[in-house]
């Protein structure tokens, strides 16, 4: 059975404990591969590679690093085709989504960071009357990137690229579920030509390789992506330390849906941002809010659209829904259908696991359920499922939608939808949620800042945010 190595120094090596963890295919239940379950030591060696790296990298000239951005970014589009099958295989999502969504966002992130990064002020001067002040943001040095399995080498990609443009060396950690796309990106900066060390890709699980990484007292910032209650572990954790932390959490999304919308626009997309990816997204809309007018017709619209999904095996062109991507989450998410329905929840559509004929007939399948009749105070409402599961609320007014939108712990997305202009400035003000869509959703400029609220988030990713987030400001002030 393949192995898969941690990257360290520019080689692919077996972790020091000579431990794997099994690598599941979703839609099948089947182990294909095993990944090194890395501990503090393949960790250490890690950082000494990083270290000794970091000199040269710093060293190079921003518009140096860029042309080893563009080369990664063109060897992931080179091998766009190989690593959507991959990214397909290992998480369960349908293959057309790994080929328009996951991998192109993958080619664009280190793209985008090489070119963004040469537009960046990494210098700065203000004068006043009195004093002259020079401003440098340096690399902070060896720091720590940790993604979870939703969308691996996406967001993996997200936050390395950001990293190595401002002159960091990088430790990047990817979820032990879906680990197979990050193995690949070591042969990949391998065939650019990264000098070694410079990204250093270690393999395995959160409480023992991830735990080392934040722990580790050299490591000056960890960039995390992934559950709250991993999110606060890490911030407990480092708090001492004062290493620098970006947390990219959980989320409960509403889509607030006005009845002067455009209806078929909405309902499209509604489908969409619910149901994509297996609703394994953290912006996927998990609370969908709808004005009492046109309540009624929603639901049987949005029933029979969703009823109509296909579901089936991941690697068919045609199929919209793949498999949950682990069996505990498959267990997870059923478990909440049945956490629904004892709270009074009625299925609409769905509710239950299927059997796909086929090589898919072990695989981890759940039918897209929509859930109604539930108020907002329950854990259905209230609490992350991070899968094919949303529930429909009624609302009668602009600001008991607010209300009903706001009244979770989370606070990363939300989408509105009104041809009323002024109501949805209104509406977008006043929802507590990082990401506000106003009649689409998932449209990214890469520039902007992403990141959530309350308990979604901590700082922001994205454009300058990320550039600052990765390094270290120093002003230096003499007199006029
Ligand atoms: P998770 O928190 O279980 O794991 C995320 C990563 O953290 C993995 O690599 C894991 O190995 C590592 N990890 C786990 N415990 C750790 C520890 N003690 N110390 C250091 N690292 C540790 O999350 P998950 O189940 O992989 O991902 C799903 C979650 O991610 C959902 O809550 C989802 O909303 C969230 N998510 C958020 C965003 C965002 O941008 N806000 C994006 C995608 C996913």
């Amino acid at each position: 059975m393949e192995k898969l190595y941690n990257f360290i120094n520019g080689e692919f090596v077996p972790p020091n404990s000579n431990q794997y963890l099994d690598v599941y295919e979703p839609a099948t239940g089947q182990v294909y591969a095993q990944v090194s379950d890395s501990n503090s030591d393949d960790v250490e060696q890690a950082y000494q590679s990083a270290q000794s790296a970091f000199k040269n990298w710093s060293g190079l000239s921003v518009k140096d690093r860029a042309n080893y951005l563009y080369k990664i970014a063109d060897g992931i589009e080179s091998r766009l085709d190989e690593l959507a099958e991959y990214e397909s295989r290992d998480t369960g999502k349908p293959i057309s989504l790994a080929m328009s969504v996951d991998i192109p966002r993958a080619v664009s992130n280190f793209r985008f960071f090489a070119d963004y990064g040469q537009s960046f002020n990494f210098e700065q001067e203000l004068t006043s009357e009195v004093s002259f002040n020079k401003i440098n943001r340096s690399p902070m040095g060896v720091v720590g990137c940790i993604s979870p399995w939703n969308l691996p080498l996406y967001l993996f990609s997200w936050k390395i690229a950001p990293a190595l443009i401002a002159g960091n060396t990088v430790i990047a950690k990817p979820s032990e579920i879906t680990p197979y796309t990050a193995f690949k990106l070591g042969e990949i900066c391998k065939d650019a030509g990264l000098p070694p060390g410079v990204l250093n890709i270690i393999h395995g699980q959160g409480n023992t390789a991830g735990d080392a990484l934040v722990s580790h007292p050299k490591i000056k910032a960890i960039s995390f992506t992934g559950g709250t209650a991993t999110g606060k572990l890490i911030s407990n954790k480092t708090a001492s330390s004062f290493k620098k932390l970006s947390l990219e959490m959980g989320g409960k999304n509403p889509a607030v849906i006005f009845a002067d919308c455009d209806y078929m626009k909405m309902l499209d997309t509604v489908v969409r941002s619910s149901f994509s990816n297996q609703g394994q997204i953290c912006l996927c809309s998990s609370r969908i809010l709808i004005e009492e007018s046109i309540f009624e017709k929603f639901i049987k619209d949005f029933v029979q659209r969703v009823s109509e999904l296909k579901v089936g095996d991941p690697s068919i062109k045609e199929t919209q829904l793949g498999a949950l991507t682990s069996k505990g989450h498959f267990e997870k998410v059923l478990d909440y259908i049945s956490i629904a329905k004892q709270e009074g929840g009625k299925v609409l559509t769905g509710g239950n696991a299927i059997k796909i004929s086929g090589r898919c007939g072990t695989g981890w399948f759940v039918e897209p359920t929509i859930i109604a009749g539930l108020g907002n105070s329950c854990r259905t409402n209230q609490e992350e499922i991070f899968g094919p599961l949303v529930t429909l609320q009624s609302f009668q007014s602009e600001n008991e939608a607010i209300q009903l939108a706001n009244k979770t712990e989370y606070g990363l997305s939300a989408t509105i939808w009104t041809e009323d202009n002024e109501k949805a400035n209104r509406v977008s003000v006043q929802i507590d949620a990082g990401v506000i869509w106003v009649n689409c959703w998932l449209v990214r400029d890469l520039r902007t800042p992403f990141g959530g609220m309350k308990q979604s988030g901590l700082g922001r990713e994205g454009g300058e945010e990320a550039l600052r987030f990765f390094t270290e400001p120093k002003n230096i002030c003499t007199l006029v």
